[in-house]
């Protein structure tokens, strides 16, 4: 039987974290570098004092078997809910849901992770600030593909089959209100050219209900458009349109706009992973075969089966 191996991963995604528990269940060990303080990549919850806005994903559909034992799993313990048919969400956030895949797992947080290179047979990193941690067998880059791109320009190395893959962005507006915020849908998408989607945060399942909050979604191409606009005229812009479309009048006592450079990939790769053989380097995450939480799930789950299951 051959050796445990110790495998770096790169990125705590839902894919970084899916590749992460299939591997620990075949005996390897895994070190996890996350730039974040967080679990769960664009799987995100925003806390902001009192306030939870789940301001990237906002809910999780399942067809595949495995995917939908981890959501049983979770449910059980208590870190996700359905929230509408087929629609789940974490609990008492989105990001509650990474949780479930964690394990015993090593997590680097605040660790943003520049170059990898290669020195005899092992793989070393190195961060931002010059820090260098050495010593694996392999390392498994689990991020959106451009991220991924720039890692290997910046540190020399070839993977083939993988290119800069073109993403939409999205830019998120959350908003909280202390009254008079009348809503009668939980969820709305308005068939207009600035907002795509409007979801009343607080109406998920075991969310605070002090404060009615809202997260809405700009457009692809309203978010292409204003790419580089400050997130204080996103705020005006969004929070205007929002008045209009839900005719909340009450004045907000918290609006926030965040950017998703990289929300979601306008063509996926079409194979669920990356892997050279050669090199013990791979690749993985939703662009692989789509662009949603189960895509991420089954390309890091798939990799780490189809590349790791002997030890
Ligand atoms: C606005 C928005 C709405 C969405 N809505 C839905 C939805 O309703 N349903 C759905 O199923 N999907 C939705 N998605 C897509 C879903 O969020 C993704 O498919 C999934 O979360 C991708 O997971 P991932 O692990 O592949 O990548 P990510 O979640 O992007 O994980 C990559 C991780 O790598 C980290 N990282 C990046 N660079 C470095 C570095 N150099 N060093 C160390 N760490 C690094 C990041 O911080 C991040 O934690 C949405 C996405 C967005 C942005």
């Amino acid at each position: 039987m051959a050796r445990p191996k110790l495998i770096a991963i790169i990125g705590a995604g839902i894919a970084g974290l899916s590749a992460a528990k299939t591997l620990a269940e075949f005996g390897h060990s895994v070190a996890i570098f996350e730039k974040s303080r967080g679990l769960g990549g664009r799987l995100a919850t925003k806390r902001v004092g009192d306030f939870a806005f789940d301001h990237g994903a906002q809910y999780f559909t399942v067809q595949k078997d495995s995917f939908k034992s981890i959501i049983n799993d979770a449910i059980k313990a208590g870190y996700a809910a359905e929230w509408e048919a087929n629609r789940f969400v974490g609990i008492p956030g989105m990001s509650s849901f990474a949780r479930i895949l964690l394990g015993q797992c090593d997590v680097h947080f605040g660790r943003t992770i520049q170059t990898i290179a290669r020195k005899g047979d092992y793989w070393s990193l190195c961060d931002i600030n010059g820090e260098q941690v050495d010593g694996f067998d392999a390392v498994i880059l689990a991020l959106p593909s451009p991220q991924i791109a720039t890692i290997l320009k910046n540190s020399s190395v070839k993977l083939d089959a993988i290119g800069a893959l073109d993403y939409h962005p999205c830019w998120a507006l959350m908003l909280a209100f202390n009254s008079g915020a009348d809503f009668n849908a939980q969820t709305l998408t308005p068939d207009d050219p600035i907002i795509a989607w409007i979801a009343e945060n607080s109406a998920k399942p075991n969310r605070a209900t002090t404060h009615r909050t809202f997260v809405v979604h700009a457009t692809p191409a309203w978010s292409v458009d204003h790419l580089e606009a400050n997130a204080e005229d996103i705020c005006k812009m969004l929070r205007s349109k929002f008045k209009e479309i839900t005719e909340i009048k009450a004045e907000p006592t918290m609006v926030l706009a965040h950017r998703w450079r990289y929300a979601r990939v306008i063509e996926p790769l079409g194979h669920a992973f990356v892997w050279d053989e050669k090199q013990c380097l791979g690749a993985c995450g939703d662009w692989a075969i789509g662009s949603r939480i189960e895509d991420a799930f089954i390309s890091g789950h798939m990799l780490a089966k189809t590349c790791f299951n002997e030890r």
